[in-house]
């Protein structure tokens, strides 16, 4: 592979923890960066334009679907959504060693078209019920918002199957440290790892007599 930048894309329905999940981690692996993405929603309270979300309107979403900036982009519960290509850029100029993308299936599918090694994790609730309590609990959406992303909740479930994990969020320290062990698990791929075997070969060449 000639780029070993981790792309880990975690998704999950709206209101499983992933927001939660992803802030852990990021204070856990410095090196690591949050993709922000654009979107058509209105910021929340406690959201700050450019480090939650690149909030703007329809109109210059669309131009920049139309000057082919997205690297992904999909409807989600009514707004737009997308991760620019310069966002994945910024990573790399920040000599990050990975990118951590919360979007949602329909990003993840078109992230791994173009980069099948982009790990995917799907984050779930430990029930229903316990979702429809946490996007209340969130208290920050309108209870037609809150209804709304319950209802398109079974549609994202039952795309799991385009992740390569799962984890499910129970008891919240469970599952950040569950999270965390699939980051160390994926930099340890033998793929990542190979330089250091090779360096260590060619050094064992050059010593010897
Ligand atoms: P998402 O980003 O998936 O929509 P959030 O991270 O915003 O979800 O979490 C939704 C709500 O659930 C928040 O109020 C959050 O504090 C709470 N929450 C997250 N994980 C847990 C957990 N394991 N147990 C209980 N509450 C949780
Ligand atoms: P929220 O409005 O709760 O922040 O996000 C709603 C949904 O949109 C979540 O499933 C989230 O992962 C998804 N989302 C956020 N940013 C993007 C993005 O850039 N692209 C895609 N495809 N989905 C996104």
């Amino acid at each position: 592979m000639d780029d070993d930048l981790l792309l880990l894309i975690i998704s999950s329905p709206s209101g499983a923890g992933k927001t939660t999940l992803t802030r852990d981690l990021l204070a856990r692996f410095p090196d690591l960066m949050f993709s922000v993405s654009h979107t058509t929603r209105p910021a929340r309270a406690q959201e700050v334009d450019g480090k939650d979300y690149h909030f703007v309107d329809r109109t210059r979403f669309e131009q920049l679907v139309a000057q082919a900036r997205f690297a992904e982009w999909a409807e989600v519960h009514g707004n737009l959504y997308g991760t620019t290509v310069d966002e994945i850029q910024r990573c790399r100029d920040q000599r990050r060693t990975g990118v951590v993308f919360d979007i949602d299936y329909q990003g993840a599918r078109q992230i791994k078209a173009s980069r099948p090694d982009a790990v995917s994790v799907f984050v779930l609730p430990p029930s229903m019920d316990e979702l429809k309590r946490r996007l209340r609990a969130r208290a920050s959406d309108d209870e037609a918002t809150i209804e709304r992303r319950y209802n398109n909740a079974k549609r994202e479930i039952e795309h799991y199957g385009l992740c390569d994990y799962v984890v499910v969020n129970d008891q919240l320290e469970a599952a950040k440290e569950r999270l965390r062990a699939i980051v160390y698990a994926e930099r340890s791929r033998r793929w990542r790892m190979a330089h250091v075997a090779e360096s260590l070969l060619r050094r064992s060449q050059d010593a010897q007599p």
